[in-house]
């Protein structure tokens, strides 16, 4: 097992990283203390793991809220739910939340956890590739509105996140390949070394082979564990971690308002081809090195979606990454150099995005 520390003086955790997690009893439960745990999940995690986790929290178990699966859930009517069990069941403030899921599960629970007589214990068990690389880590929580994604929410640091890679066995490949998509972006964000290591390794992360997996992970929740220390709330540097999150954010909100989510991982493998592309445009020359992970995005995704223009600004303007309606994204000068708060300019996007040669 490997331990990352995410520093953040008395409010500080461990990432615990390693196969088979799920059966450490003491891993979360010195976490827990002597308050109940409620397990939140959903209908497809729940079936296939909630019976493991309930024998690691022993006594301290109480209760699981399964919730319907998919990005639908993240809104103010679940929490509403969730906030209702809690008060039917008379939980008080020594409760302890523990997410059982992926970034949904993750982000709805981590925000019931910071609102909930305001704020009780929460623990993370993610449970995607993209959940164990990214989202739960580092204390962003929330939900959606119906006009825009993760619009409301709180950052709340969990007080320990334990990452099984076993229960990656059981995930569709296409959610391995949205994880990997964030895996890459930590490689062309800083990292030139581990870009290199995946390029040889995506194959055996696609195969789930489970040092491969654990080492990724590891290497991941390192570097958001660095950056989330120097800028937990993304008043500077954080704002690194959304290459591809400007395009991929938009697409992905279009898809959201048009009742047709689609995955955040796929979304931001279409954001960081067509955000490297943008680089590319405004240094002038073409991205060394990124051809491989271009190639691989290319493969291993469906091609780009096509709407209006106008519906991609609109989205992309309601950004909550911007300031006054000013689109800020990251580009990419190459491998492993990476700038943030960087002006995206409203006809450089348009000649990305009708262009046409992403896809
Ligand atoms: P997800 O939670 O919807 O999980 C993807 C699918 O896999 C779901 O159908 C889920 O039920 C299923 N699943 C989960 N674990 C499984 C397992 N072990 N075996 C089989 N099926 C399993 O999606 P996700 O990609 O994990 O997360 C995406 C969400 O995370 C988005 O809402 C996004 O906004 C959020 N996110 C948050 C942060 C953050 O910092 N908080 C970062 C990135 C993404
Ligand atoms: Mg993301």
């Amino acid at each position: 097992m490997q331990t990352v520390k995410v520093d953040l003086g008395d409010r500080s955790y461990p990432v615990y990283i390693g196969s088979n997690l799920l059966d450490n009893s003491s891993l979360l439960l010195p976490f827990i203390g002597n308050g109940r745990a409620v397990v939140v999940s959903n209908e497809i995690v729940a079936p296939l793991y909630l019976e493991q986790l309930k024998a690691q929290l022993g006594a301290q178990f109480s209760s699981a809220i399964i919730l319907p699966d998919g990005e639908e859930t993240k809104n103010l009517d679940t929490m509403a739910s969730i906030y209702d069990h809690l008060l039917q069941g008379k939980y008080d403030r020594k409760t302890t939340l523990v997410a059982l899921g992926g970034g949904v599960v993750g982000d709805i629970t981590g925000f019931a956890a910071a609102t909930y007589q305001r704020g009780v214990n929460f623990l993370q068990v993610p449970t995607t590739l993209l959940a164990q690389v990214d989202s739960s880590v580092g204390g962003k929580t929330g939900v959606n509105h119906s006009q825009g994604k993760n619009m409301i929410g709180a950052f709340y640091q969990p007080r320990c996140v334990v990452a099984d890679t076993e229960v990656l066995q059981s995930l569709p490949e296409r959610e391995i390949k949205a994880g990997l998509a964030e895996v890459i972006k930590y490689g062309l964000i800083n990292d030139a070394d581990f870009f290199a290591w995946l390029e040889n390794n995506s194959d055996a992360i696609l195969g789930l082979q489970s040092e491969v997996i654990a080492e990724a992970v590891q290497v991941c929740c390192e570097a958001k564990a660095d950056i989330v220390t120097k800028d937990e709330k993304e008043a500077g540097m954080r704002a690194l971690l959304n290459l591809g999150h400007t395009f991929g954010h938009a697409i992905e909100s279009f898809f959201l308002a048009e009742s047709n989510p689609i995955s955040h991982g796929c979304a931001i493998a279409w954001g960081i081809q067509l955000e490297l592309a943008y680089s590319a445009l405004h240094f002038n020359q073409s991205i060394e090195g990124t051809e491989h992970a271009l190639d691989f995005l290319r493969s291993a995704f469906p091609p780009i979606p096509h709407f209006a223009f106008e519906e991609l600004m609109h989205h992309m303007r309601d950004d909550k990454k911007n300031r006054a309606q000013i689109i800020l994204g990251v580009v990419l000068s190459e491998v492993a150099e990476a700038h943030f708060d960087i002006e995206y300019e409203v006809g450089q996007i348009k000649k990305i995005w009708e262009d046409g040669q992403h896809r």
